[in-house]
């Protein structure tokens, strides 16, 4: 209310009919403004002990507490208490040596499961399917030429769920599989696609998949529910062929809008362990194998389509304030395994980043 009571006096009511998740990125002066909030933040949160921050946190049956899997900081920096629907809550912290965010404590990876109660699949159709697709066209279009044509090349889409990406990856000609955790998605996913075909569980339990040799592995909007990124990225890495990338689309933790709206970001979901910013995906890459990686801002899918009833100029401040600042909400990441796979790919209009263990 506070909020929204400072954005009126500062701005009237010019910006009334400008999105929540555009508003930060068009109003004059926001930008430098939450930036310079974020960094009060940061310079006024305690940073503790891993001891001491334990003693004041309760510790949730399927929980356990965690040091920064990115860099082996135990120091604990506290910084939002997302709440929401049905009464779950958690803790993110901030890790005050590389800036990674995540819950702590965090959900132990045998009791994932519990978190996905039966009838997770059931939202996945109609508008939301068709959304969903578009965002998966506009990022591969963003990534050109790396999925223009499928040529029979090997997919792995990790967290397949209904099967969603998979239908327009055999559409483009892929040789797509996919595996699952929920197995209610697993015989949906199957029901829809025509030659890609969808498994239950982790790709080392399934034969087809833990045979390896593809050429592209896909996370969309998994990576922040993994529990263990470290050693699913080294099996990713090791499934991959020469010349193999891998695509992340997932909540951008250096985001103007989770520095605007703190505790209420989009991307503090129920089932979201971890959040990472371009800085803390190159660690986790770098770690695990991976040679070089390339970014592809985010405008929002609106913008992207050209279906934005945003007026031209306002449009254009924020593709500027997306460039100047965080790349946007959503952070879309190419991976290249080796440096055959930066040869191949990297020429052309995207930029390269090289990692170094
Ligand atoms: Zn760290």
């Amino acid at each position: 209310m506070a909020r929204r009571l400072l954005g009126r006096l500062a701005y009237g009511s010019r910006y009334d009919r400008v999105p929540w998740g555009q508003r930060v990125y068009v109003r004059p002066g926001e930008r430098l403004m939450r930036e310079a909030q974020w960094r009060y933040l940061i310079s006024r949160a305690p940073v503790l002990p891993l001891a001491a921050y334990q003693q004041a946190r309760p510790l949730g049956e399927i929980e356990e507490f965690l040091s920064c899997m990115m860099c082996g900081e135990s120091r604990q920096q506290p910084l939002y208490e997302p709440t929401g629907g049905n009464g779950w809550r958690y803790h993110v912290v901030r890790c005050p040596s590389c800036g990674f965010l995540y819950r702590n404590p965090n959900v132990r990876p045998e009791r994932l499961g519990d978190l996905y109660s039966t009838g997770y699949s059931n939202f996945l159709t109609g508008k939301y399917a068709a959304n969903r697709q578009r965002r998966y066209d506009l990022t591969m279009r963003a990534f050109s030429p790396v999925f223009d044509e499928g040529k029979e090349r090997r997919l792995l889409d990790f967290g397949s769920g209904v099967g969603l990406f998979l239908e327009l990856a055999e559409q483009r000609g892929f040789d797509a599989y996919g595996v699952d955790l929920s197995p209610e998605s697993v015989e949906q996913a199957n029901e829809r696609l025509s030659r890609a075909r969808t498994y239950f569980g982790a790709p080392q339990d399934v034969p087809e998949i833990a045979a390896g040799g593809f050429d592209v592995i896909t996370l969309w909007s998994v990576l922040a529910h993994l529990p263990r990124p470290l050693e699913d990225f080294e099996r990713f890495r090791g499934l991959l062929a020469p010349g193999g990338v891998l695509l992340i689309l997932t909540v951008n933790a250096r985001s103007l809008l989770l520095k605007a709206y703190g505790a209420g970001w989009s991307g503090f979901t129920k089932n979201h362990l971890m959040f990472y910013s371009s800085r803390t995906v190159r660690t986790l890459l770098a770690r695990t194998g991976f040679a070089g990686v390339a970014f592809a801002p985010h405008y929002g899918d609106t913008i992207e389509a050209g279906t934005t009833n945003l007026p031209a100029g306002l449009a254009a401040r924020l593709r500027r304030n997306v460039d100047r600042s965080d790349g946007g909400n959503m952070m879309r990441v190419l991976a290249f395994a080796d440096e055959e796979a930066i040869g191949r790919y990297g020429g052309g209009p995207l930029r390269v980043h090289r990692l170094r263990a």
